[in-house]
């Protein structure tokens, strides 16, 4: 407990510590309105400032979307970050030292091993960057030079070159670092006891995070081998490859300049620069095809569109169609630019010019046409069999869209193409829902689906009361959630609340017992979007009040059954009469 008070205490001063000005100025340019400032919220797009900070209570809040809070909720919202990394971001500029958790330790790292790795990357990075003029980096220039790469491109990407198995091992050596943390950062390992450079006459490419830090490298070969062309840092603490957008902190300078109208998403490190060279300063690439929905939310900070530029017809492989349905489910635009002839990005600029890419960037498809002609070139349409198939398959794209109107839209396409009347295509997409029939499901699927509805409906409530929703009564959960996960939850937010924290949700990380604080980043970083009123709740509540009582009463009876003990019978009938009130309440379901 008295561990708790220290944190939290911590948490307050470090928001007093932190100029919440400053820190948001780096994201969106701040203008002084009388006693606070103004921006274009960094959180949405918009033209006109709806974004305010108040410098005394040291708060954010955007009349726009209604994101608001202190330093660390901006942090963490804005990187995308768990809160207690946004915390321990501040605590590091702030220069103050987390406080120690014992029993339930802080995830991660300590300050001074993590700023030591972020030290070491940058020695290693300017390292690799200056071993470009050593005549030993021959083949680097020849590589940069074919490739027509100006020195402030050079430079902007801190491009370098590893020119062997050892040198840049002895150079951090000399510099005071261990072997041991090289391989810690992934830039070492080992055979037998020698430790190796794992970029070993590679082409470097640091990876950079939005704070600025190199936290990875990415390397090319330079000449044919049996090597991977490109090799990436493996995961490591400061690495997570599934939260890493390449280029995402030159974006984030552009942002303070101004709205950025779309963000350009292509396949590799070379793609990207290729394209800022040719003033597509807006190009990133992921790490890897498959997109996730924490990169796809770090680009949405910066931007509500993305125009997909993967080589040839890259963007139709199966695995990178999931990733683009990452980037819509997040809510951004998605259009797809089709690269003509098997050209990539940089080939299109070095043989048609900077122009007729931009052409192809104008022309970029909306996701679903881009989607439906893939499909369509997949088919004979003039074959009966393969039409009927083309089609389901097509409804089955179109019934994806949120918009009825837009849905209707292609449907009107689809039976212009297919012959097909609108109203069977429309009967077709209501009736091809993926699920399968209720009768199909065998009992077991039937309870696990249940159970993971349960889940949803659990996780839905508790987000709400972290989140503090206005509609929550903390009431409810004590008969919700009696044990577990929900309990403590629940006891230590109404806890945070009594002591009037704001921010409750970097408590959970201290007051949760280790085993349980995988749980937390679904709650804090919940997505209100459909769930979200005072009829959702009341209906989420009431169904696990229900279901609660139902599974107890059953409990009870079956145990009565092999007991005869008549208390026990009695008890699960008392249940089954509230269980029947309370299910009228609802107004359904009442037998
Ligand atoms: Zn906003």
């Amino acid at each position: 407990m008295a561990e708790q008070m220290e944190f939290s205490e911590f948490c307050g001063r470090l928001i007093e510590r932190t100029d919440i000005v400053k820190l948001i100025s780096r994201y969106t340019p701040l203008r002084r309105m009388g006693s606070g400032y103004k921006a274009c919220c960094p959180f949405h797009n918009e033209k006109t400032p709806s974004f305010s900070v108040d410098p005394v209570k040291q708060l954010y809040h955007c009349f726009g979307c209604g994101k608001g809070g202190n330093a660390i909720t901006f942090v963490s919202e804005i990187e995308n970050i768990d809160r207690i990394d946004a915390i321990r971001m501040l605590a590091d500029e702030a220069n103050m030292e987390l406080p120690q958790l014992t029993g339930r330790r802080a995830p991660g790292l300590s300050k001074q091993q993590r700023s030591r790795y972020y030290d070491l990357m940058r020695d290693a990075a300017r390292h690799y960057h200056d071993n470009l003029k050593l005549p030993v980096a021959e083949r680097a220039r020849e590589y940069i030079k074919k490739r027509e790469l100006p020195d402030n491109i050079v430079t902007r990407f801190g491009l370098g070159y590893s020119v062997g198995f050892d040198e840049m091992i002895n150079f951090l050596k000399s510099k005071g670092y261990t072997a041991a943390e090289m391989k810690a950062v992934g830039l070492a390992d080992q055979r037998a006891d020698k430790y190796y450079d794992v970029f070993h006459g590679r082409l470097i490419f640091p990876i950079i995070s939005n704070f600025g830090q190199v936290v990875a490298f990415g390397g090319r070969v330079l000449e044919k081998s049996d090597y991977a062309k490109y090799r990436n840092s493996a995961q490591t603490e400061i690495f997570d490859k599934s939260r890493t957008v390449y280029a995402l902190n030159l974006l984030k300078k552009k942002r303070r300049a101004g709205p950025i109208d779309y963000v350009v998403m292509c396949e590799g490190y070379m793609d990207v620069i290729a394209l800022h060279k040719a003033g597509f300063d807006t190009a990133v690439a992921s790490m890897g095809t498959a997109l996730t929905s924490q990169q796809a939310k770090q680009i949405k900070n910066y931007s509500d569109k993305v125009i997909i530029s993967y080589d040839g017809d890259g963007a139709g492989q199966k695995a990178t169609m999931r990733g683009l349905d990452i980037l819509r489910d997040c809510g951004l635009t998605v259009k797809v630019a089709s690269m003509p002839d098997g050209l990539d990005p940089d080939e299109i600029i070095n043989r048609r010019g900077a122009d007729a890419y931009r052409k192809l960037l104008e022309d970029a498809l909306p996701l679903t046409e881009y989607k439906l002609r893939s499909l369509k070139a997949k088919y004979n349409l003039s074959d009966r069999d393969e039409k009927t198939k083309y089609t389901a398959e097509a409804v089955r794209i179109i019934r994806m869209l949120d918009s009825p109107v837009e849905i209707d839209e292609y449907l009107g396409v689809l039976s212009k193409e297919t012959g097909y009347d609108m109203s069977v295509l429309r009967r077709q997409a209501e009736t091809n829902a993926p699920p399968a029939p209720e009768a199909d499901k065998t009992e077991a699927q039937a309870t696990a689906e249940e159970q993971t509805e349960a889940d949803k409906t659990e996780t839905y409530l508790l987000a709400a009361l972290v989140a503090g929703k206005d509609y929550v009564d903390p009431a409810d959960y004590d008969e919700i959630f009696p044990d577990g996960f929900g309990k403590l939850v629940t006891e230590s937010v109404t806890d945070s609340r009594l002591k009037g924290l704001k921010d409750v949700s970097a408590m959970l990380y201290s007051d949760l017992p280790e085993n349980m604080q995988s749980k937390i980043p679904p709650i804090i970083d919940y997505e209100f979007k459909r769930l979200d009123s005072r009829e959702v709740y009341g209906a989420c509540v009431l169904k696990l009040k229900c279901d609660r009582l139902e599974r107890e009463s059953n409990e009870l009876a079956q145990k009565y059954d092999e007991s005869k003990d008549i208390t026990l019978l009695t008890r699960s009938n008392e249940l089954k009469r509230r269980l029947r009130k309370l299910r009228g309440q609802g107004g359904k379901n009442e037998r």
